[in-house]
């Protein structure tokens, strides 16, 4: 953990809107996945903070990497690019997947000649893989239900259960190779009851594959949603382990591989925000802080993750409820309508911590004002 005295000397190094990596914290927080599910071969999803000092970190912990797109998978690739030709295969093959069900044919073309593991949802994208990518391996991307996750996303990716098999046998009858079954239970899963029905259903899945004679399928991909702990009402990381683990015991034979593909649960711990106050008013009897942090850069997102990150002062005192305002001409740029906070004066720290994920990611240059300073400690 750093200190909020490292913080504040950080601060003062190199000046804020400031965003520290803490990379005990990453470390420490994927040798928690594997001590909890050892079955399970972590695969990153880069896109959660796709900051190349952290894909090198859990490239080094030995983690796998979901990448969406041809930026991240190059940045995945920059720590291979060195090893022999059929190394790096070897490497690609075991450690990537490209999760994202929908790809341009002009990224497929590009991505043949990697031979990774792509997920796919439909019919029209098994055809543009034949054509434009005829040497991927696939998983079939399962909707399932998205119940009381922070984030929703079964109505935008996932074959239904019942038209499941019937795409896996298309796949297969144009000669391309379905490896197995993934699925995503939405982002910052809470209802651990999401899991248990996803793995319900894609056994289901395996089943019918199997006595409709697919029996190509060794891989299930649990995807992401693993809850980061924002708050002390998400249970227990061990609490879902333990469900996951009985599940997968209960429902899969030992030599079916299992991966995961946690993105939050990994980088939202490992990212604290330190900014400085520009501005006070005083607006109808409450007092309004002016930071030079926001929502259209570290704080995206408040708007875009449906996320709240509490603000925090170093300076001790008297609190009140206050409303902290970002930089930019912008009335959507609102970090938060209530924050307890001491008296302040302009130029004191505030800072944020568990902001690690789909932060910075998702930071703009609106207005003019650049994405916050990357720091790394304990790197
Ligand atoms: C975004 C995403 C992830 C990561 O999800 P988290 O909820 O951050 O763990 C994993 N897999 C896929 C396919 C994704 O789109």
């Amino acid at each position: 953990m750093i200190t909020k005295s490292r913080l504040q000397n950080l601060a003062r190094q190199h000046g804020t809107p400031l965003f520290v990596i803490d990379h005990d914290a990453l470390r420490k927080v994927y040798r928690e996945f594997k001590k909890h599910l050892p079955r399970v071969q972590a695969y990153y999803a880069v896109k959660a903070n796709p900051d190349p000092m952290i894909v090198r970190t859990l490239f080094e912990e030995g983690a796998s990497f979901d990448v969406a797109s041809m930026p991240e998978f190059k940045i995945v690739y920059q720590n291979i690019r060195h090893l022999p030709a059929k190394q790096r295969q070897d490497w690609i093959w075991d450690k990537i997947i490209y999760a994202n069900p929908t790809k341009p044919t002009d990224t497929l073309e590009e991505l043949n000649r990697y031979k990774p593991l792509v997920t796919f949802d439909n019919r029209e994208e098994i055809h543009k893989i034949k054509r434009h990518a005829p040497d991927a391996g696939l998983a079939l991307r399962l909707k399932v239900p998205n119940t009381g996750a922070m984030v929703e996303l079964s109505s935008k990716f996932g074959a239904s259960p019942g038209e499941a098999v019937d795409l896996i046998l298309e796949a297969d009858r144009l000669g391309l190779t379905v490896e197995g079954i993934s699925f995503h239970v939405g982002s910052q899963t809470t209802n651990f009851e999401n899991y248990v029905q996803a793995l319900s259903l894609t056994a289901g899945v395996f089943q019918e594959a199997r006595s409709r004679g697919y029996t190509k399928m060794n891989l299930l991909d649990i995807g992401g949603g693993f809850p980061a702990p924002y708050d002390a009402s998400v249970r227990p990381f061990a609490e879902l382990a333990k469900v996951i683990n009985t599940e997968l015991d209960r429902l899969f034979p030992a030599d079916i591989q299992v991966l995961a593909e946690p993105g939050r649960f990994f980088a939202a711990v490992c990212g604290t925000s330190v900014s400085s106050i520009i501005g006070k008013a005083v607006r109808d009897g409450k007092t309004c802080y002016y930071i030079n942090d926001g929502v259209y850069h570290t704080y995206s997102g408040v708007i875009f993750d449906h996320c709240k990150y509490p603000v925090h002062a170093f300076k001790k005192g008297p609190t009140s409820i206050c409303s902290v305002f970002g930089p930019t001409c912008d009335a959507l740029d609102v970090v938060s309508m209530a924050e307890n906070l001491p008296e302040l004066e302009r130029g004191d720290l505030v800072y944020s911590v568990n902001i690690g994920a789909y932060s910075h990611a998702s930071s703009t240059w609106f207005n003019g004002f650049p994405p916050a300073k990357v720091v790394h400690a304990n790197r």
